[in-house]
């Protein structure tokens, strides 16, 4: 039987610290008990790490599924002609795979080290970083469909785009098999620490965020949108535009869903009126929001 946490806040489940509870939290820990799950049709959402999401203060009706830890395994295999084909569960943690990775001196994900949350959100997501995205080392991907069967989809087939993806609707990622090559232990290595001191110079990592709040505009930065309109440290209760780096919103202590979408209004209305640009959201809104 599937475990099932009734009411489960879900502030403690996103990086941004926000958001209300779960009706249920169904933690399947086996692929019977999630197509099982799945064929029930109760299923409304998928949380993977909570690293993109911004989760509404009534929390989320029905079932909310996250995959249990056992989704999270990692197998190599095919370590031929230098490069290695690497099994890996879709509830694996993309930082640590990367870090695992090194350890084997596989390259090709040195750019997911310090991309919160799990390797299921990074596809849906296309995640990506310093040029480059997860699409481009995924040879295929599990998928459970809603209505409960397990298939196998290329990549070619996943509709990747710039942080985005069109998987079946409803279907959740179970695991992906992915390409690296043999490379050199101590580049990866080097790789990864030039891309996190990057970010721990740019980014507010001292305070619960969920990202870059907005895509980057074709040839531009959102953050330079935003920054130009002397959004940087400007506060809905205890939601604020970064001083740091301007595509974050951050939580300051006691900041609700709410407080992070009305900041939000307030961005995209001065950087149109500023620029005629309407800036296109990156974080995901779960559950309902009120447009006044
Ligand atoms: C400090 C910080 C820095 C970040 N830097 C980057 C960056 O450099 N590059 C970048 O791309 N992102 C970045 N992000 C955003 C975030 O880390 C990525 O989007 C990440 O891939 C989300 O993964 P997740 O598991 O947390 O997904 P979640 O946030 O839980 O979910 C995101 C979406 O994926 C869906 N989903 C999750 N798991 C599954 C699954 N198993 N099956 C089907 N659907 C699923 C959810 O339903 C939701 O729609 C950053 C976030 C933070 C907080």
């Amino acid at each position: 039987m599937t475990k099932i946490l009734k009411e489960e806040p879900l502030w403690k489940r996103t990086t941004f610290r926000i958001g209300g509870p779960a009706q249920r939290l169904a933690l399947p820990e086996s692929m019977e008990e999630l197509c099982a799950l799945m064929r029930s049709g109760d299923v409304r959402f998928v949380l993977g790490g909570g690293a993109n999401l911004l989760v509404s203060d009534a929390g989320v009706q029905g079932t909310t599924l996250a995959l249990g830890q056992r989704f999270g395994g990692v197998e190599i295999s095919d370590t031929r002609e230098g490069t290695a084909r690497v099994k890996v569960g879709a509830a694996m943690g993309l930082t640590t795979l990367a870090g695992m990775m090194m350890k084997r001196s596989l390259s090709g994900l040195e750019f997911g080290f310090g991309i919160p949350g799990l390797l299921g959100g990074a596809l849906r997501m296309n995640a990506g970083a310093r040029g480059a995205e997860i699409k481009d080392i995924t040879e295929s991907i599990d998928i459970v469909t809603a209505n409960g069967m397990q298939e196998t989809i290329m990549a070619s087939q996943a509709g990747f785009g710039y942080r985005s993806s069109e998987f079946p609707a409803g279907c959740v990622i179970t695991g992906a098999t992915l390409l690296l090559r043999q490379g050199n232990m101590e580049l990866i290595h080097a790789a990864m620490r030039g891309g996190y001191m990057e970010r721990k110079a740019s980014q507010p990592l001292e305070s619960p965020s969920a990202g870059s709040v907005y895509k980057n505009p074709p040839g531009d930065y959102a953050g330079r949108l935003i920054e130009s309109c002397g959004l940087k440290g400007e506060r809905v209760g205890e939601a604020m535009v970064s001083p740091k780096h301007a595509n974050f919103i951050v939580n300051l202590g006691g900041a609700k869903a709410r407080d992070v979408y009305q900041l939000m209004l307030r961005i995209e209305k001065r950087v149109y009126e500023r620029f005629g640009a309407r800036l296109e959201r990156e974080i995901r809104l779960v559950g309902v929001f009120d447009e006044k």
